[in-house]
């Protein structure tokens, strides 16, 4: 399945996977030189001498999966946190006694960036087990500078010395600081005069990111840290409607950016002006199965409405528990009523435009980044939750892990 044509897929395109029966997969030096079928390759194409030749017999060559939200570094651990969940503790219940984002806040202020880097990367080399090759990664638990700086710091050590590539965004407005709660109005001139300034100085993000729920930032306010962003050349992307239809994917629609994430509450006029501003719907189904929400994103809505729908992970302490984008496929299909393809291209090629990689990765054509999974069967053999269905995870041509 290359998933390769044009991106971003929406409405019936969702389900366009591009098969190649019989085909072959060539890279020259990390990038794809050829795609199609063996006779084709034969006659047209030479191997070099000595080429690494990986056999797909029985299997099927997909490409590597983009997991396009993430909050993959932080420190400490929040596992005690779920086994309250499981014995009934609400979300609320949880954050009232000290637990959620805030408990994470405090323990990455205080770990170095070698700390961070080196929980991170254990994390970063499960996920690229589960087949993920490119990944966004997301500040937002130091919510001050210095610590904001060292998150990113941390991504970008990362990117360099592992083999998922990764893409750095701001969520420095990811919850309102505990020592800010009585003057929010400071801690968004920090945001705006301070923050945004020094990682647009130091060249630290591509992104910008703000969660935009009730309790947490308005819509205005959403709007006008969007907006400082973009100013410095940082790209829009939010944390929308997920506990509430409280305003975040109209921001996103207003301010052009590229994905509005979550949804659970989005509405159908939401999601027509979505449609019409070309805004990408990221749904994250394994936050909500971990968060015992009850309820997922509408992705059938968006799709008839012609949304393009990415899948993301949201690794994180709280409730992203898993690493697998290919549990989140599964996820896609039986709670949220997607297709096997659809889920596949919300895994790759919309999960690679919604943070603006679609021309690098995402698809298994010509030009392209060499990054693929080889799978044990068929695409269906992904979903059988627990089988060790991934053979070979294929990073800019090198085989990176084995099954
Ligand atoms: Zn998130």
């Amino acid at each position: 399945m290359t998933c390769a044509g044009p991106s971003p897929r929406r409405g019936a395109a969702q389900a366009v996977v591009t098969p190649v029966a019989g085909g072959l997969v060539a890279s020259r030096e990390g990038r794809i030189v050829f795609v199609g079928p063996v006779p084709a390759f034969e006659s047209g194409v030479q191997a070099a001498p000595g080429a690494v030749v990986l056999d797909a017999a029985r299997g099927t060559v997909i490409p590597g999966f983009v997991d396009p939200h993430t909050h993959v570094v932080y420190a400490g651990d929040r596992r005690e946190e779920l086994r309250r969940r499981l014995a009934g503790a609400s979300y609320a219940e949880i954050a009232s006694t000290g637990g959620g984002i805030v408990s994470t806040v405090r323990e990455t202020r205080e770990a170095s960036e070698d700390a961070l880097v080196e929980s991170a990367r254990r994390r970063l080399a499960e996920m690229l087990r589960c087949g993920t090759t490119t990944a966004e990664a997301k500040s937002g638990y130091g919510l001050e500078t210095e610590a904001e700086l060292k998150m990113l710091r941390a991504i970008r050590r990362l990117a360099a010395d592992q083999p998922i590539d990764l893409v750095p965004t701001f969520l420095g407005a990811h919850e309102i600081p505990v020592e800010f709660r009585e003057r929010r109005q400071a801690y968004l001139d920090l945001l705006v005069d301070e923050m945004i300034p020094a990682v647009v100085a130091g060249g630290l993000a591509e992104w910008c990111d703000v969660f935009c729920e009730t309790g947490v930032y308005t819509p205005e306010e959403s709007r006008l840290i969007l907006e400082a962003g973009a100013r410095g050349g940082l790209r829009p992307r939010i944390h929308a409607d997920e506990l509430a239809a409280s305003g975040g994917s109209d921001v996103a629609s207003a301010v052009g950016a590229r994905s509005a994430d979550h949804l659970l509450f989005v509405t159908p006029e939401s999601a027509n002006r979505m449609a019409a501003s070309g805004v990408v719907a990221t749904l994250l189904p394994a936050a909500a199965f971990y968060l015992k929400f009850g309820r997922f994103a509408p992705a059938r809505m968006l799709i008839e409405r012609g949304v393009a729908v990415a899948l993301a992970t949201d690794l994180n302490p709280g409730g992203g528990f898993t690493p697998s984008m290919p549990f989140v496929m599964t996820l896609a299909c039986f709670a949220m009523g997607m297709t096997l393809e659809e889920a596949l291209v919300g895994a790759t090629l919309n999960a690679a435009y919604a943070i603006g990689r679609d021309t690098e990765v995402g698809s298994l054509e010509p030009g392209k980044l060499m990054d693929a999974v080889v799978v044990d069967g068929e695409v269906v053999d992904l979903i059988r939750v627990g089988a060790p269905a991934i053979r070979h995870v294929v990073k800019r041509g090198r085989v990176v892990a084995s099954a």
